[in-house]
């Protein structure tokens, strides 16, 4: 019966484990779907009622329960609500080459879309099973891929949030074909990047709202802009106090209609494919991000920003800055995550290869960090993690679709593939609104406002001014006229009268002349009455002047009035203008602090792989030294051996380069950089650092350093994680050489390094990695205090068991070891804290010393010899020794050996021990 595994994901949504129990999961499934549809009917986007300023529109319907994005409710949208990763993943159908190449063999992959499942074939029997948000299977088509992965994203861009799809998979697997085909031939291909702008731009007012996009690439950590292809040196700027990310060198085009922007994507893509032709890379190994800039327009009162006053005066609403949301849209075709072979088959130096692979391999980690909630995410270790830092773990609405081919024979990389959409699922944002007023709108509004006012104040004056004229020339006019009518009539009164005078006279001169004195009196009465009319007229036109008067004075003081109402508003626009200067200058001050920055940050970065290079220098200058050394020096070295002193430094001679060089790396390097590199992802870095320790290793002056940075314990646990050889010789080299202080042994021995040594000793092949265990484990031997966990943790058995390998450097080794074990045994029976036989005979050393007792290589035979002089001193031992043969040795040795101290104990032990007297006079051996 076929075996299943089930991986629980730590996504929202899932509350119950997998079982083999397929009802139960079922059960779950639609616990979930219910969820779903309850948090898609609080949306306040799902209905039509948009709460932009803009008409809604129908032509974008709201996502249904079928997507794989949240959604947040209103309420939350200024303070952030939680939302998950989403992640979908889509099977490319069998290409004409896999149908032939794979016949006979089933997909590597089953898929489950109703249970949103996918099984990982293990092999025949057996399978790994996964849960998605949503599963795709190679007959889902463009549309619903858009529906279930995009749209949501895109509804929150248009609502102001940031969104981001991103297609991560091996090469060939079809992130390009989901995301970026333009389907001008066959519209039912269209991928998410067309089907997203037609979105957007169908839901946007164009009065009030605007849509623009840049296109980049990056490249071994170098962007590029797709629109200006000679602009290749775009620098990210981070805003410190929002975190925002922008890139103000790329080009930035404002979207009106659908043909404009399909006509950039796919200028963009005939620029990637040139540059990528140019720069002999393939664009699989290049990032391509799509970032469209959504601005939005909305009422007061439907903002998250909005104040709740209704009675704001008049003044206030001028005042009050519109509000704009910016939601941005960011689209990423990742580089194939295939591993690019370190050796550089693709033409690339390792260095290149290195920067080639580091944003992906960045987002990786920023993944994990993320998924596990580690309190580091290194999202500055890469440009590709910090244009995407608002997309995982920030405020954006983020969709990952992974997309597998069917293939067994690049299972591997299907795995990995979906492992990291399995990390991913565990990727918790923090969704936020991004509304903001929109203060140069408002500056904008107040300027057109004062002109129209200050328009509006000079008509007023002109017109009067004219008034004022026309009103003065009449009284003028009227004056005149007034001023010759009386005239006039006057003077024809006067004439008249004359006249009449005249008249009357002459008709009355002579009769009546005093009676006719009355009359004339009473004439000029008549036109002194007249005369008075007149002036009452004139009176009355003074008046009316004076009126005119008043109203000209009033009208003046209309005016002062309105100058003064506009030298205020003057001063508001002044100080709104004062105040948007301030704040550029402090935007500019934060750009220029963020480019010196930026700067410095480089420069470090160079002194890095400045620095990093030397190193590999090196190490590269310590493996010639020892090759040299392999070549030139072995017999000289192997004589050296010769030596009886059991600490002298025989590998640091071999494997490494000279002290000065070494010296001078560690002070330029850092100890504690070069121990941080044992534990480096790259194998090669590895094995340079672990050289560069074991150099370090061969001082003594460095020993207690290394010790102290915890350079023993990495060098042990290298011993203990790596298969390869190298590490293994260089680690037991330097392990061996850290073995010489007593202080060093007990730590080794207390952090398991005895046995670690063992089971090295047991599986190494290698004579050298031989040589250094053997060392190692000979240094211990030497200290008092470990006799009994040499013994029961198996060094002596290690030891001996290192005699298969017949090199006489390592028998040189073994039979050290022993010969130091056999004189810290003589020093504690001297000292009366050990009784009973000696374990070395115990663990069965003895056929193998005498054996040996007279190898030809001398550092063997005097190593062996001491030893069976130390056994010998005590009685204990003499019956096995006699078994063994080891007494025709001794008798040897106290006649031969070369050296005196050796030959006189020697003989001191057989006249001393009665067992041997005894023995040798049964033997008939005249011995004296
Ligand atoms: P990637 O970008 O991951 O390297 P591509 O999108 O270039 O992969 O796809 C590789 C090939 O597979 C292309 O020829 C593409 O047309 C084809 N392909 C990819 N996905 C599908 C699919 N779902 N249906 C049909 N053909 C596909
Ligand atoms: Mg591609």
């Amino acid at each position: 019966m076929a075996s299943s595994n089930s991986h629980r994901n730590g996504g929202v949504g899932y509350t119950s484990s997998i079982t083999s129990n397929g009802t139960k999961v079922i059960t779950d499934r639609q616990q979930q779907q219910q969820l779903f549809s309850s948090l898609n009917s609080i949306n306040p986007k799902s209905s039509t009622t948009s709460s932009s300023s803009l008409k809604p529109k129908s032509s974008l319907r709201r996502s249904s329960t079928g997507s794989i994005a949240g959604s947040a409710t209103a309420k939350d949208e200024s303070r952030g609500v939680r939302g998950r990763v989403r992640v979908a993943v889509r099977l490319r159908p069998r290409n004409a080459e896999e149908a032939v190449a794979d016949a006979d063999m089933p997909d590597c992959v089953e898929l489950q879309p109703e249970l949103k499942r996918l099984k990982l074939r293990r092999n025949n029997w057996d399978s790994d099973t996964f849960e998605f948000d949503e599963v795709l299977t190679e007959f889902a088509s463009q549309k619903r891929v858009y529906e279930v992965v995009a749209k949501p994203v895109v509804e929150g861009v248009l609502d102001g949030y940031n969104g981001t799809v991103m297609a991560y998979g091996q090469t060939g697997t079809g992130k390009t074909y989901t995301l970026a085909r333009l389907g001008e031939e066959d519209k039912s291909a269209r991928g998410i990047m067309v089907r997203a702008l037609e979105d957007i731009l169908a839901e946007i007012s164009p009065e009030t709202d605007s849509v623009s996009i840049s296109y980049l690439q990056l490249y071994m950590e170098t962007i590029q802009d797709l629109l200006q292809p000679t602009n290749d040196r775009i620098s990210i700027i981070e805003d410190p106090k929002t975190g925002d990310v922008s890139l103000p060198g790329a080009t930035l085009v404002e979207i009106k209609d659908q043909k404009t922007f399909v006509d950039l994507l796919s200028l963009g893509e005939a620029h990637r494919f040139a540059a990528n032709t140019k720069l002999n890379t393939e664009s699989s190994r290049s990032h391509a991000i799509l970032m469209v800039n959504v601005k939005r327009s909305i009422k007061g009162k439907d903002s998250a920003l909005s104040v709740e006053n209704g009675n704001a005066s008049h003044a206030a609403k001028i005042l009050k800055p519109p509000i704009v949301r910016r939601g941005k849209l960011v689209i990423v075709d990742l580089a194939g995550s295939e591993r690019i072979d370190k050796s550089g088959s693709e033409g690339h130096t390792l260095e290149e290869a290195k920067s080639i692979n580091l944003s992906l391999s960045a987002l990786g980690k920023c993944i994990n960090a993320l998924a596990e909630n580690s309190p580091h995410v290194p999202v500055r270790d890469s440009k590709l993690t910090r244009l995407l830092r608002d997309s995982f773990g920030g405020t954006a609405r983020t969709s990952l679709i992974v997309t597998i081919g069917p293939s067994p024979q690049h299972r591997g990389e299907t795995a990995s593939t979906i492992m990291f959409g399995q990390r991913a699922m565990k990727v918790e944002n923090m969704l936020k609104i991004k509304e903001e007023f929109d203060y140069k709108s408002l500056s904008r509004r107040l300027d057109i406002q004062l002109d129209k006012l200050i328009a509006e104040n000079e008509r007023q004056q002109k017109t009067f001014q004219d008034e004022i004229q026309r009103i003065a020339s009449e009284a003028q006019k009227r004056i005149a006229e007034v001023e010759s009518n009386c005239a006039g009539a006057l003077e024809v009164n006067t004439c008249m009268c004359v006249e009449e005078c005249i008249r009357y006279s002459k008709r009355r001169q002579n009769e009546k002349f005093l009676v006719s004195h009355l009359d004339v009196f009473c004439c000029w009465d008549h036109v002194l009455s007249n005369l008075n009319s007149h002036l009452i007229k004139i009176c009355f036109l003074s008046t009316e002047i004076n009126e005119f008067k008043k109203l000209l004075q009033n009208e003046t003081l209309l005016r002062r009035a309105a100058e003064e109402e506009i030298s205020g508003l003057r001063n508001e626009v002044a100080q709104w203008k004062r105040l948007e200067a301030a704040k550029s200058s402090e935007i500019l001050k934060l750009h220029k602090l963020l480019e010196d920055e930026s700067q410095e940050k480089a420069k470090l970065e160079e002194e890095i792989a400045a620095l990093q290079s030397q190193l590999l220098q090196l190490s590269y200058e310590a493996d010639e030294t020892r090759r040299n050394l392999d070549k030139g020096e072995m017999a000289k070295l192997s004589g050296d051996l010769d030596s009886l002193l059991p600490q002298s430094n025989h590998q640091s001679s071999r494997d490494f380069a000279d002290g000065a060089s070494m010296a001078k790396l560690f002070e330029q390097v850092g100890l504690q950089k070069i121990l941080s590199l044992l534990e480096a992802d790259d194998a090669d870095v590895r094995i340079h650092a672990v050289k560069v320790v074991a150099n370090l290793a061969a001082e003594e002056s460095n020993q207690e350093r290394i010790v102290e940075a915890g350079g023993l314990t990495s060098l042990l646990m290298l011993l203990r994680s790596s298969d390869d050889e190298t590490i293994q010789r260089v680690a037991a080299g330097a392990i061996a050489n850290l073995a010489m202080s007593e202080t060093n042994q007990e730590l080794i021995v207390s952090q398991g390094g005895l046995e670690l040594l063992s089971t090295t000793a047991a599986n190494a092949n290698d004579p050298q990695t031989l040589r250094m265990v053997a060392g190692a484990i000979a240094n211990l031997c030497g200290n008092d205090k470990l006799q009994m966990k040499l013994r029961g943790e198996g060094g002596i058995k290690a030891l001996l068991g290192m005699v298969r390998c017949r090199h006489p450097d390592v028998l040189a080794q073994v039979a050290r070891g022993i010969a130091n074990f056999a004189k810290c045994e003589s020093r504690a029976f001297t000292q009366g804290t050990k009784m009973g036989r000696s374990l070395l005979i115990e663990d069965g050393a003895l056929p193998w010393i005498v054996q040996n007792a007279n190898n030809e290589a001398s550092p063997i035979r005097r190593h062996i010899e001491l030893a069976l002089c130390h056994l010998a001193q005590h009685e204990v031992n003499a019956k096995d020794m006699i078994t063994a043969r080891a007494l025709w040795e001794l008798v040897r040795i106290s006649r031969d050996c070369s050296r005196d101290d050796i030959r006189n104990l020697a003989h001191k032990t057989l006249t001393h021990s009665p067992a041997f007297q005894v023995e040798l006079r049964r033997l008939r051996i005249d011995y004296g």
